[in-house]
Protein backbone atom coordinates (compact mmCIF):
# COMPACT_ATOMS: atom_id res chain seq x y z
CA UNK A 1 0.00 0.00 0.00
CA UNK A 2 1.30 3.18 -0.73
CA UNK A 3 2.01 5.97 1.73
CA UNK A 4 1.49 9.51 1.56
CA UNK A 5 3.51 12.31 3.00
CA UNK A 6 0.27 13.85 3.64
CA UNK A 7 -3.35 13.09 3.05
CA UNK A 8 -5.70 16.19 3.55
CA UNK A 9 -9.63 16.26 4.53
CA UNK A 10 -11.51 18.84 3.35
CA UNK A 11 -10.98 20.35 -0.67
CA UNK A 12 -11.85 23.65 0.38
CA UNK A 13 -9.59 27.15 0.52
CA UNK A 14 -7.00 26.04 2.96
CA UNK A 15 -7.20 22.23 1.78
CA UNK A 16 -6.64 22.11 -2.02
CA UNK A 17 -4.25 25.07 -1.75
CA UNK A 18 -2.31 22.79 1.13
CA UNK A 19 -2.67 20.27 -1.38
CA UNK A 20 -0.88 22.23 -4.51
CA UNK A 21 2.09 23.16 -2.27
CA UNK A 22 2.51 20.22 -0.72
CA UNK A 23 2.32 18.43 -4.71
CA UNK A 24 5.12 21.39 -5.55
CA UNK A 25 7.74 20.54 -2.85
CA UNK A 26 7.46 17.33 -4.03
CA UNK A 27 5.51 15.68 -1.12
CA UNK A 28 2.94 12.74 -2.06
CA UNK A 29 -0.27 14.24 -1.33
CA UNK A 30 -3.90 12.84 -1.43
CA UNK A 31 -6.82 15.27 -0.94
CA UNK A 32 -10.38 13.92 -0.12
CA UNK A 33 -13.43 15.82 -0.77
CA UNK A 34 -16.74 14.64 0.06
CA UNK A 35 -18.75 17.81 -1.82
CA UNK A 36 -17.07 19.87 -4.28
CA UNK A 37 -13.51 21.26 -4.71
CA UNK A 38 -13.43 24.84 -3.52
CA UNK A 39 -15.50 24.10 -1.02
CA UNK A 40 -17.53 26.72 1.05
CA UNK A 41 -16.03 29.73 -0.01
CA UNK A 42 -16.28 28.70 -3.90
CA UNK A 43 -19.22 26.62 -3.85
CA UNK A 44 -21.69 28.60 -1.49
CA UNK A 45 -19.80 31.73 0.11
CA UNK A 46 -17.20 34.21 -0.83
CA UNK A 47 -17.57 33.31 -4.88
CA UNK A 48 -21.78 32.96 -5.56
CA UNK A 49 -22.36 35.98 -2.68
CA UNK A 50 -19.98 38.49 -4.73
CA UNK A 51 -20.92 37.14 -8.19
CA UNK A 52 -24.68 38.28 -6.80
CA UNK A 53 -23.18 41.57 -5.33
CA UNK A 54 -21.86 42.59 -8.84
CA UNK A 55 -25.77 41.99 -10.09
CA UNK A 56 -26.96 44.24 -7.22
CA UNK A 57 -24.37 47.00 -8.30
CA UNK A 58 -25.41 47.24 -11.70
CA UNK A 59 -29.01 47.41 -10.90
CA UNK A 60 -27.88 50.54 -8.54
CA UNK A 61 -25.60 52.34 -11.19
CA UNK A 62 -28.20 52.19 -13.60
CA UNK A 63 -30.49 53.98 -11.33
CA UNK A 64 -27.31 56.20 -10.25
CA UNK A 65 -27.12 56.55 -14.01
CA UNK A 66 -30.20 58.94 -14.30
CA UNK A 67 -28.15 61.68 -12.81
CA UNK A 68 -25.58 61.31 -15.23
CA UNK A 69 -27.81 61.64 -17.84
CA UNK A 70 -28.12 57.94 -18.46
CA UNK A 71 -31.51 56.95 -18.46
CA UNK A 72 -31.99 52.98 -19.61
CA UNK A 73 -35.64 52.01 -20.03
CA UNK A 74 -37.16 48.60 -19.24
CA UNK A 75 -34.94 47.10 -17.06
CA UNK A 76 -35.46 43.21 -16.89
CA UNK A 77 -33.90 41.49 -14.29
CA UNK A 78 -34.14 37.41 -13.93
CA UNK A 79 -33.45 35.09 -11.11
CA UNK A 80 -32.57 32.20 -13.69
CA UNK A 81 -29.93 34.20 -15.28
CA UNK A 82 -28.19 36.01 -12.56
CA UNK A 83 -28.13 32.13 -10.61
CA UNK A 84 -26.82 30.71 -14.22
CA UNK A 85 -24.38 33.10 -14.47
CA UNK A 86 -23.24 32.07 -10.96
CA UNK A 87 -22.79 28.55 -11.75
CA UNK A 88 -20.98 29.61 -14.74
CA UNK A 89 -18.18 31.34 -12.49
CA UNK A 90 -18.25 28.39 -9.88
CA UNK A 91 -17.73 25.78 -12.92
CA UNK A 92 -14.33 27.84 -14.28
CA UNK A 93 -13.13 28.25 -10.59
CA UNK A 94 -13.71 24.75 -9.85
CA UNK A 95 -12.31 23.49 -13.22
CA UNK A 96 -9.09 25.50 -12.86
CA UNK A 97 -8.87 24.08 -9.18
CA UNK A 98 -9.32 20.36 -10.52
CA UNK A 99 -6.87 20.88 -13.47
CA UNK A 100 -4.25 22.51 -11.01
CA UNK A 101 -4.57 19.25 -8.68
CA UNK A 102 -3.96 17.15 -11.84
CA UNK A 103 -1.03 18.79 -13.28
CA UNK A 104 1.17 18.79 -9.69
CA UNK A 105 0.01 14.86 -9.80
CA UNK A 106 -2.09 15.20 -6.37
CA UNK A 107 -4.26 12.34 -5.29
CA UNK A 108 -8.00 13.49 -5.13
CA UNK A 109 -10.96 11.04 -3.67
CA UNK A 110 -14.31 11.97 -4.09
CA UNK A 111 -15.61 11.03 -0.64
CA UNK A 112 -16.17 11.25 2.82
CA UNK A 113 -12.63 10.96 4.89
CA UNK A 114 -12.23 10.12 8.28
CA UNK A 115 -9.39 9.44 10.43
CA UNK A 116 -9.11 6.23 12.06
CA UNK A 117 -5.66 6.55 13.64
CA UNK A 118 -2.55 9.04 13.15
CA UNK A 119 -1.59 6.56 10.07
CA UNK A 120 -4.31 5.60 8.37
CA UNK A 121 -7.35 7.71 6.99
CA UNK A 122 -10.81 6.21 5.77
CA UNK A 123 -12.44 7.27 2.74
CA UNK A 124 -16.21 5.86 1.65
CA UNK A 125 -17.28 6.77 -1.59
CA UNK A 126 -20.51 4.78 -2.90
CA UNK A 127 -20.54 2.84 -0.15
CA UNK A 128 -17.17 1.33 -0.91
CA UNK A 129 -14.62 1.70 1.79
CA UNK A 130 -10.77 2.73 1.26
CA UNK A 131 -7.84 2.57 4.24
CA UNK A 132 -5.17 5.19 2.89
CA UNK A 133 -1.85 5.33 4.78
CA UNK A 134 0.04 8.45 5.26
CA UNK A 135 2.76 10.36 7.67
CA UNK A 136 0.49 13.70 7.92
CA UNK A 137 -2.83 14.88 8.23
CA UNK A 138 -4.33 17.73 7.89
CA UNK A 139 -7.88 18.34 8.88
CA UNK A 140 -9.40 20.95 6.49
CA UNK A 141 -12.91 20.26 6.85
CA UNK A 142 -14.54 23.75 7.03
CA UNK A 143 -17.75 24.81 8.78
CA UNK A 144 -21.74 24.50 8.11
CA UNK A 145 -24.37 27.38 8.67
CA UNK A 146 -25.26 27.14 12.60
CA UNK A 147 -28.71 27.18 13.55
CA UNK A 148 -30.17 27.83 17.09
CA UNK A 149 -32.46 26.67 18.94
CA UNK A 150 -36.13 28.60 18.03
CA UNK A 151 -39.59 28.10 18.70
CA UNK A 152 -41.18 26.69 15.64
CA UNK A 153 -38.21 27.11 13.64
CA UNK A 154 -38.47 23.08 12.55
CA UNK A 155 -42.03 23.90 11.00
CA UNK A 156 -40.90 26.98 8.97
CA UNK A 157 -39.02 26.22 5.34
CA UNK A 158 -35.92 28.34 5.77
CA UNK A 159 -32.23 29.01 3.62
CA UNK A 160 -28.78 29.19 4.81
CA UNK A 161 -26.19 30.32 2.70
CA UNK A 162 -26.77 26.52 1.27
CA UNK A 163 -29.16 26.82 -0.23
CA UNK A 164 -30.17 30.67 -0.98
CA UNK A 165 -27.58 31.34 -3.84
CA UNK A 166 -29.83 28.81 -5.73
CA UNK A 167 -33.12 30.54 -5.60
CA UNK A 168 -35.79 29.97 -8.81
CA UNK A 169 -37.11 33.41 -8.09
CA UNK A 170 -36.66 36.35 -6.71
CA UNK A 171 -38.60 36.41 -3.09
CA UNK A 172 -40.81 39.68 -2.81
CA UNK A 173 -39.64 39.70 0.89
CA UNK A 174 -37.10 38.34 2.63
CA UNK A 175 -36.05 38.07 6.47
CA UNK A 176 -32.41 38.06 7.56
CA UNK A 177 -31.62 36.84 11.31
CA UNK A 178 -28.43 37.70 11.60
CA UNK A 179 -26.73 41.33 10.84
CA UNK A 180 -22.94 39.90 10.34
CA UNK A 181 -21.11 39.90 7.39
CA UNK A 182 -23.14 37.47 5.28
CA UNK A 183 -26.37 39.13 6.84
CA UNK A 184 -25.63 42.43 5.84
CA UNK A 185 -23.95 41.29 2.47
CA UNK A 186 -27.08 39.44 1.35
CA UNK A 187 -29.24 41.63 2.87
CA UNK A 188 -27.75 44.50 0.16
CA UNK A 189 -28.44 41.68 -2.88
CA UNK A 190 -31.81 41.12 -2.03
CA UNK A 191 -32.52 44.86 -1.70
CA UNK A 192 -31.29 45.71 -5.14
CA UNK A 193 -32.55 43.13 -6.67
CA UNK A 194 -36.34 44.34 -5.88
CA UNK A 195 -37.19 41.98 -2.90
CA UNK A 196 -38.15 43.99 0.80
CA UNK A 197 -35.78 43.15 3.36
CA UNK A 198 -35.45 43.01 7.13
CA UNK A 199 -32.50 42.64 9.06
CA UNK A 200 -33.03 41.12 12.45
CA UNK A 201 -29.69 41.46 14.49
CA UNK A 202 -29.66 40.85 18.35
CA UNK A 203 -26.24 43.25 19.58
CA UNK A 204 -26.90 47.45 19.34
CA UNK A 205 -25.50 47.58 15.79
CA UNK A 206 -24.83 45.33 13.03
CA UNK A 207 -20.93 44.05 11.70
CA UNK A 208 -20.65 44.34 15.73
CA UNK A 209 -17.13 42.47 15.24
CA UNK A 210 -15.86 46.02 13.30
CA UNK A 211 -15.26 49.59 13.46
CA UNK A 212 -17.83 51.75 15.14
CA UNK A 213 -18.23 54.37 13.09
CA UNK A 214 -17.77 52.23 9.90
CA UNK A 215 -20.94 50.23 11.51
CA UNK A 216 -22.76 53.05 11.59
CA UNK A 217 -21.59 54.27 7.86
CA UNK A 218 -23.45 50.76 6.80
CA UNK A 219 -26.59 50.80 8.79
CA UNK A 220 -27.42 54.41 7.73
CA UNK A 221 -26.62 53.68 4.03
CA UNK A 222 -28.54 50.04 4.48
CA UNK A 223 -31.46 52.14 5.86
CA UNK A 224 -31.17 54.85 3.60
CA UNK A 225 -31.50 52.36 0.51
CA UNK A 226 -34.63 51.20 2.45
CA UNK A 227 -33.56 48.00 4.25
CA UNK A 228 -35.28 47.73 7.77
CA UNK A 229 -32.92 47.01 9.94
CA UNK A 230 -34.00 45.61 13.75
CA UNK A 231 -30.97 45.75 16.32
CA UNK A 232 -31.49 44.67 19.74
CA UNK A 233 -34.23 42.29 18.63
CA UNK A 234 -34.38 38.66 19.68
CA UNK A 235 -36.20 36.13 17.26
CA UNK A 236 -38.83 34.77 20.23
CA UNK A 237 -40.72 32.56 18.00
CA UNK A 238 -41.60 31.49 14.61
CA UNK A 239 -44.29 29.96 11.78
CA UNK A 240 -45.55 29.41 8.63
CA UNK A 241 -48.54 29.96 6.64
CA UNK A 242 -49.20 29.48 3.49
CA UNK A 243 -45.54 30.08 2.10
CA UNK A 244 -45.39 33.25 5.01
CA UNK A 245 -42.98 33.00 7.24
CA UNK A 246 -43.78 34.75 10.14
CA UNK A 247 -41.60 35.65 13.07
CA UNK A 248 -42.45 37.13 16.47
CA UNK A 249 -39.56 39.23 17.53
CA UNK A 250 -38.97 40.85 20.84
CA UNK A 251 -37.23 44.36 21.55
CA UNK A 252 -34.34 44.26 24.28
CA UNK A 253 -36.59 47.15 26.11
CA UNK A 254 -39.83 44.30 25.88
CA UNK A 255 -41.56 45.62 23.01
CA UNK A 256 -42.59 43.06 20.09
CA UNK A 257 -42.99 42.99 16.90
CA UNK A 258 -44.38 40.81 14.40
CA UNK A 259 -42.24 40.40 10.87
CA UNK A 260 -43.39 38.19 8.21
CA UNK A 261 -41.95 37.60 4.55
CA UNK A 262 -41.99 34.82 1.66
CA UNK A 263 -38.55 33.75 2.48
CA UNK A 264 -36.57 33.44 5.43
CA UNK A 265 -32.47 33.53 5.44
CA UNK A 266 -30.54 32.02 9.26
CA UNK A 267 -27.56 33.45 8.73
CA UNK A 268 -26.40 33.47 12.26
CA UNK A 269 -22.90 31.96 12.25
CA UNK A 270 -21.12 28.71 11.42
CA UNK A 271 -20.20 25.63 13.31
CA UNK A 272 -17.05 23.47 12.63
CA UNK A 273 -17.39 20.08 10.57
CA UNK A 274 -15.93 18.10 12.69
CA UNK A 275 -17.99 14.28 12.24
CA UNK A 276 -14.53 12.85 10.42
CA UNK A 277 -12.12 13.83 13.65
CA UNK A 278 -14.62 13.31 16.90
CA UNK A 279 -13.69 10.22 17.79
CA UNK A 280 -9.77 10.93 17.99
CA UNK A 281 -9.72 12.35 21.15
CA UNK A 282 -8.21 15.35 19.58
CA UNK A 283 -8.24 18.67 21.92
CA UNK A 284 -10.87 21.25 21.55
CA UNK A 285 -11.10 24.92 22.26
CA UNK A 286 -15.07 25.44 23.01
CA UNK A 287 -16.05 24.05 19.36
CA UNK A 288 -13.23 24.22 17.37
CA UNK A 289 -10.57 21.96 16.97
CA UNK A 290 -7.35 23.42 18.83
CA UNK A 291 -4.06 23.77 17.06
CA UNK A 292 -0.58 25.22 18.71
CA UNK A 293 1.31 28.31 16.95
CA UNK A 294 2.20 25.72 14.02
CA UNK A 295 -1.38 24.63 13.38
CA UNK A 296 -0.64 21.34 14.80
CA UNK A 297 -3.37 19.20 17.03
CA UNK A 298 -2.37 17.72 20.76
CA UNK A 299 -1.41 14.64 17.94
CA UNK A 300 1.76 15.54 16.35
CA UNK A 301 1.34 14.90 13.00
CA UNK A 302 -2.46 15.86 12.62
CA UNK A 303 -2.70 19.25 11.98
CA UNK A 304 -6.00 21.85 11.88
CA UNK A 305 -6.43 24.60 9.46
CA UNK A 306 -9.38 26.90 8.44
CA UNK A 307 -13.26 27.36 9.97
CA UNK A 308 -12.56 24.13 11.63
CA UNK A 309 -9.95 25.80 13.92
CA UNK A 310 -12.27 29.22 14.52
CA UNK A 311 -10.63 32.26 14.72
CA UNK A 312 -11.42 34.61 12.07
CA UNK A 313 -13.01 32.31 9.70
CA UNK A 314 -12.22 33.61 6.54
CA UNK A 315 -11.19 32.23 2.52
CA UNK A 316 -7.34 33.73 2.68
CA UNK A 317 -6.54 33.09 6.77
CA UNK A 318 -7.56 29.05 5.70
CA UNK A 319 -5.31 29.61 2.62
CA UNK A 320 -2.14 31.07 4.27
CA UNK A 321 -2.94 28.38 7.28
CA UNK A 322 -2.90 25.35 4.54
CA UNK A 323 0.84 26.78 3.42
CA UNK A 324 2.16 27.62 6.57
CA UNK A 325 0.91 23.44 7.97
CA UNK A 326 2.80 22.42 4.82
CA UNK A 327 6.09 24.25 5.56
CA UNK A 328 5.93 22.90 9.18
CA UNK A 329 5.41 19.54 7.74
CA UNK A 330 9.05 20.15 5.89
CA UNK A 331 10.07 20.66 9.46
CA UNK A 332 10.36 24.32 9.30
CA UNK A 333 8.50 26.36 12.29
CA UNK A 334 6.34 28.97 10.92
CA UNK A 335 3.52 30.93 12.69
CA UNK A 336 0.97 32.88 11.43
CA UNK A 337 0.72 36.44 12.13
CA UNK A 338 -2.61 37.02 12.62
CA UNK A 339 -2.65 40.51 13.62
CA UNK A 340 -2.12 41.44 9.63
CA UNK A 341 -5.63 39.81 8.50
CA UNK A 342 -7.35 42.14 6.11
CA UNK A 343 -10.92 41.53 6.66
CA UNK A 344 -13.49 43.07 3.88
CA UNK A 345 -17.42 43.12 3.58
CA UNK A 346 -18.59 43.54 0.21
CA UNK A 347 -21.52 45.80 0.52
CA UNK A 348 -22.57 48.26 -2.06
CA UNK A 349 -20.45 50.77 0.51
CA UNK A 350 -17.70 48.54 1.38
CA UNK A 351 -15.70 48.31 4.48
CA UNK A 352 -12.43 47.44 4.36
CA UNK A 353 -10.28 46.79 8.25
CA UNK A 354 -6.65 45.54 8.68
CA UNK A 355 -5.10 44.91 12.06
CA UNK A 356 -5.99 46.28 15.55
CA UNK A 357 -9.43 47.69 15.79
CA UNK A 358 -9.99 51.44 17.77
CA UNK A 359 -11.72 49.24 20.68
CA UNK A 360 -9.01 46.51 20.30
CA UNK A 361 -6.30 49.44 21.39
CA UNK A 362 -8.63 51.30 23.68
CA UNK A 363 -9.16 47.78 25.63
CA UNK A 364 -5.39 47.16 25.47
CA UNK A 365 -4.64 50.68 27.11
CA UNK A 366 -2.46 51.32 24.05
CA UNK A 367 -1.74 54.93 23.47
CA UNK A 368 -2.61 55.50 19.80
CA UNK A 369 -3.52 58.53 17.33
CA UNK A 370 -5.99 58.10 14.94
CA UNK A 371 -6.21 59.85 11.76
CA UNK A 372 -9.14 60.10 9.37
CA UNK A 373 -9.78 61.54 5.84
CA UNK A 374 -13.04 61.81 4.27
CA UNK A 375 -13.36 60.44 0.57
CA UNK A 376 -15.51 63.76 -0.68
CA UNK A 377 -12.45 65.61 -0.67
CA UNK A 378 -10.49 62.99 -3.33
CA UNK A 379 -10.96 63.73 -7.06
CA UNK A 380 -11.62 59.99 -8.12
CA UNK A 381 -14.17 59.35 -6.24
CA UNK A 382 -15.87 62.42 -6.97
CA UNK A 383 -15.82 61.15 -10.73
CA UNK A 384 -16.85 58.01 -9.73
CA UNK A 385 -20.06 59.42 -7.69
CA UNK A 386 -18.98 58.06 -4.39
CA UNK A 387 -17.84 59.72 -1.94
CA UNK A 388 -19.08 58.47 1.14
CA UNK A 389 -16.68 57.03 3.19
CA UNK A 390 -13.11 57.54 4.49
CA UNK A 391 -10.32 56.11 5.64
CA UNK A 392 -8.86 56.10 9.41
CA UNK A 393 -5.52 54.97 10.14
CA UNK A 394 -4.62 54.28 13.93
CA UNK A 395 -0.98 55.49 14.47
CA UNK A 396 1.78 55.02 17.56
CA UNK A 397 1.75 58.63 18.63
CA UNK A 398 5.42 58.74 18.75
CA UNK A 399 6.99 56.96 15.91
CA UNK A 400 3.99 56.27 13.52
CA UNK A 401 3.85 52.59 13.36
CA UNK A 402 0.39 51.39 11.86
CA UNK A 403 -0.90 49.58 14.18
CA UNK A 404 -4.37 49.56 12.18
CA UNK A 405 -6.96 50.89 9.49
CA UNK A 406 -9.99 50.95 8.66
CA UNK A 407 -11.96 51.68 5.22
CA UNK A 408 -15.23 52.38 4.03
CA UNK A 409 -16.26 53.42 0.00
CA UNK A 410 -15.69 52.02 -3.25
CA UNK A 411 -13.27 49.34 -3.59
CA UNK A 412 -12.02 49.56 -0.53
CA UNK A 413 -11.84 45.83 -1.05
CA UNK A 414 -9.13 45.94 -3.20
CA UNK A 415 -7.59 49.10 -1.21
CA UNK A 416 -7.18 47.45 2.04
CA UNK A 417 -4.02 45.26 0.20
CA UNK A 418 -1.95 48.42 -0.34
CA UNK A 419 -2.60 48.73 3.82
CA UNK A 420 -1.84 44.95 4.23
CA UNK A 421 1.71 45.98 2.19
CA UNK A 422 2.72 48.54 4.91
CA UNK A 423 1.73 47.21 7.95
CA UNK A 424 3.54 43.20 7.16
CA UNK A 425 6.88 45.42 5.71
CA UNK A 426 6.58 47.63 8.82
CA UNK A 427 6.30 50.57 7.03
CA UNK A 428 5.63 53.92 9.67
CA UNK A 429 2.99 56.66 8.64
CA UNK A 430 6.00 58.65 7.31
CA UNK A 431 7.02 56.11 4.95
CA UNK A 432 3.20 56.19 4.12
CA UNK A 433 3.27 60.01 3.12
CA UNK A 434 6.18 59.40 1.02
CA UNK A 435 4.35 57.25 -1.43
CA UNK A 436 3.79 58.57 -4.90
CA UNK A 437 0.28 57.35 -5.80
CA UNK A 438 -1.54 57.71 -9.26
CA UNK A 439 -3.67 60.55 -10.23
CA UNK A 440 -6.78 60.58 -10.33
CA UNK A 441 -7.01 57.42 -7.84
CA UNK A 442 -8.74 56.37 -4.79
CA UNK A 443 -4.95 55.30 -3.73
CA UNK A 444 -4.53 58.43 -3.04
CA UNK A 445 -6.44 58.77 0.27
CA UNK A 446 -3.38 56.30 1.75
CA UNK A 447 -0.80 59.67 0.98
CA UNK A 448 -3.26 62.06 2.34
CA UNK A 449 -4.53 60.34 5.26
CA UNK A 450 -0.96 59.46 6.56
CA UNK A 451 0.26 63.16 5.35
CA UNK A 452 -2.28 64.43 7.64
CA UNK A 453 -1.29 61.92 10.58
CA UNK A 454 1.97 63.75 10.25
CA UNK A 455 0.91 67.50 10.29
CA UNK A 456 0.95 67.97 6.47
CA UNK A 457 -2.18 67.51 5.13
CA UNK A 458 -2.13 67.90 1.43
CA UNK A 459 -5.91 69.00 0.66
P1 LIG B 1 -14.50 25.02 3.58
O1 LIG B 1 -14.35 26.02 2.54
O2 LIG B 1 -15.71 24.95 4.38
O3 LIG B 1 -14.11 23.64 2.96
C1 LIG B 1 -14.18 22.45 3.68
C2 LIG B 1 -14.44 21.31 2.71
O4 LIG B 1 -14.30 20.10 3.43
C3 LIG B 1 -15.84 21.31 2.11
O5 LIG B 1 -15.75 21.26 0.71
C4 LIG B 1 -16.48 20.02 2.66
O6 LIG B 1 -17.32 19.38 1.70
C5 LIG B 1 -15.26 19.17 2.95
N1 LIG B 1 -15.46 18.17 3.99
C6 LIG B 1 -15.98 18.36 5.23
N2 LIG B 1 -15.93 17.19 5.93
C7 LIG B 1 -15.39 16.27 5.11
C8 LIG B 1 -15.06 14.90 5.24
N3 LIG B 1 -15.28 14.23 6.37
N4 LIG B 1 -14.51 14.26 4.20
C9 LIG B 1 -14.26 14.92 3.04
N5 LIG B 1 -14.54 16.21 2.85
C10 LIG B 1 -15.08 16.88 3.87
N6 LIG B 1 -14.40 34.40 3.37
C11 LIG B 1 -13.62 35.36 2.83
O7 LIG B 1 -12.42 35.37 3.07
N7 LIG B 1 -14.14 36.31 1.99
C12 LIG B 1 -15.45 36.35 1.69
O8 LIG B 1 -15.90 37.23 0.94
C13 LIG B 1 -16.31 35.36 2.25
N8 LIG B 1 -17.61 35.36 1.96
C14 LIG B 1 -18.40 34.37 2.47
C15 LIG B 1 -19.75 34.37 2.14
C16 LIG B 1 -20.57 33.39 2.63
C17 LIG B 1 -22.03 33.40 2.25
C18 LIG B 1 -20.04 32.35 3.48
C19 LIG B 1 -20.92 31.26 3.98
C20 LIG B 1 -18.71 32.34 3.80
C21 LIG B 1 -17.87 33.35 3.31
N9 LIG B 1 -16.52 33.40 3.63
C22 LIG B 1 -15.73 34.38 3.10
C23 LIG B 1 -15.90 32.41 4.53
C24 LIG B 1 -15.16 31.33 3.74
O9 LIG B 1 -16.04 30.72 2.85
C25 LIG B 1 -14.56 30.31 4.67
O10 LIG B 1 -13.78 30.97 5.66
C26 LIG B 1 -13.67 29.33 3.94
O11 LIG B 1 -14.39 28.65 2.95
C27 LIG B 1 -13.06 28.31 4.91
O12 LIG B 1 -12.23 27.46 4.22
P2 LIG B 1 -11.93 25.98 4.73
O13 LIG B 1 -11.00 25.38 3.73
O14 LIG B 1 -11.54 26.01 6.14
O15 LIG B 1 -13.32 25.21 4.71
Amino acid sequence: MTTFDVIIIGGGPGGYVAALRGASEGLKVALIEAGQLGGTCLNQGCIPSKTFLKNAEILEEIEQGKQRGIIVKDVEFSMEGMVAYKNSVLNNLRMGIQSLLKTRKVEVFNGLGSIKNPQEVEVISNNEKTTLSTKNIIIATGSRPFIPKMEGLEKVKYHTTDTIFDLKTLPSSITIVGGGVIGVELADVFHSLGSKVTIIEYSNRIIAMEDEEASKVLHKKLHEKGINILTEHLVTSMSEENGLKTLKVEKKSGEKVVVSSEELLMAVGRTPNDSATKQLGLAYNGAFIKVNDYLQTNISNIYAVGDVIGGYQLAHVASAEGLTVIENILGKQKKIDYSIVPRCIYTNLQIASIGQSENDLKSKGIDYTVTKYNLFGNGKAQTLGKKDGFVKVFTDSKYGEIYGMCMVGPYVTELIGQGSAYMSLEGTVYEMAEMIQPHPSLSEIFMEVANLSIGKGVH
